[in-house]
């Protein structure tokens, strides 16, 4: 079963068309990440699925409910963290958590238990009972993950969980993700972090001036994208000539003294390359293999219509 679905999602705001028919379909327990540039329509969606905000046309079901139809049924299984956090900073951690259960009726004793629960399972035990103004970025991000789950959510909205996160807590992060995903809780990811996507989603969508460009694994999307290349790097002039007039289809900066072969980094045509420097004697100072990521996906999909590849 989908835990999200849409169907021609369509939203304006005045003449602005930002969403023009947006399709999305979710399994169940995986993270699904929506990639796009600022303004390409991210937060509008995410607004839509959570019941935030109505759309203009189309439908989408969270957790099998209506978005439009049963608003409340969706509010129930969802979860939503983003840039604005639910933490209170006069409180202490747990007295948040607190908060948090007693909003879902949890009772005391329950509410209790699942604060104590969840102090454990995010590492915050030690700082349970400090201010939460005296939490750090990593801290507090953690915190108000944790005051989402306390209502047990089906579908959780994750919107850039670690803007501005140290390397380390970002990890963290990213480790607690891979555990709610693990339970069977899904993830839908909006972040500006491609690396972060790439480690995290089971599968991406490109959202591009209000419609899906390109969905697929990471590994599909990157597969899309030309973009491979050896850089091999000369210590004279010279040999760069020498080597641009062998080898074709290569472009040369003479400035860096580089020139750059379209390759896919099979080992093979790499050694086919370098046998033929070496029978010309061309020497090479070094040499840098460079497999497209999703740095290239992006940039070759968004912001230059001309440029989509199309499916
Ligand atoms: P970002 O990465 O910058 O958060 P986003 O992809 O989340 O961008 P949205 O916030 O969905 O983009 O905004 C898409 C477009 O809709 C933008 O052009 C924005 O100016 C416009 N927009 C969003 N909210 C409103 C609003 N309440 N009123 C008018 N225009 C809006």
């Amino acid at each position: 079963m989908n835990a999200i679905e849409a169907r021609g999602l369509r939203r304006s705001y005045g003449d602005n068309e930002v969403l023009k028919g947006v399709d999305l379909n979710v399994k169940r327990g995986t993270v699904f990440s929506l990639l796009g540039a600022n303004g390409a329509g991210k937060t509008t969606t995410v607004k839509i699925l959570s019941t935030l905000i109505r759309a203009d046309g189309g439908s989408a079901s969270v957790a099998g409910h209506d978005v439009a139809g049963d608003p409340d049924a969706v509010r129930a299984a969802i979860g939503v963290t983003g840039q604005f956090s639910a933490v209170d900073n006069l409180m202490t951690g747990r007295e948040n958590l607190k908060l948090m259960a007693d909003l879902h009726h949890l009772g005391k004793a329950g509410g209790r238990r699942r604060a104590e629960q969840l102090l454990e399972q995010f590492d915050l035990v030690d700082a349970a009972d400090k201010s939460a103004s005296t939490y750090s970025g990593g801290m507090r991000r953690r915190l108000d993950l944790a005051m989402t789950l306390v209502g047990s959510p089906q579908v959780i909205f994750l919107d850039e969980p670690t803007t501005g996160l140290d390397p380390r807590s970002r990890r963290t992060m990213w480790h607690i993700v891979r555990g709610l995903v693990a339970s069977g809780v899904t993830i839908f990811l909006t972040t500006q972090y491609l690396e972060e996507a790439d480690e995290l989603a089971d599968r991406i969508a490109v959202l591009d001036h209000g419609r899906i460009v390109a969905e697929g694994t990471a590994d599909e999307l990157k597969r899309r994208i030309p973009g491979g290349h050896v850089l091999l790097q000369f210590a004279e002039l010279r040999e760069l000539e020498s080597a641009a007039r062998i080898i074709r289809h290569a472009s040369r900066d003479g400035d860096a003294l580089s020139l750059r072969v379209p390759s896919d980094g099979n080992v093979r045509s790499l050694k086919a390359l370098l046998d033929r420097l070496d029978e010309n004697a061309v020497a090479v100072e070094s040499l840098s293999t460079h497999t497209p990521d999703l740095d290239d996906v992006f940039l070759a999909l968004t912001g230059n219509p001309d440029k989509v590849a199309q499916r």
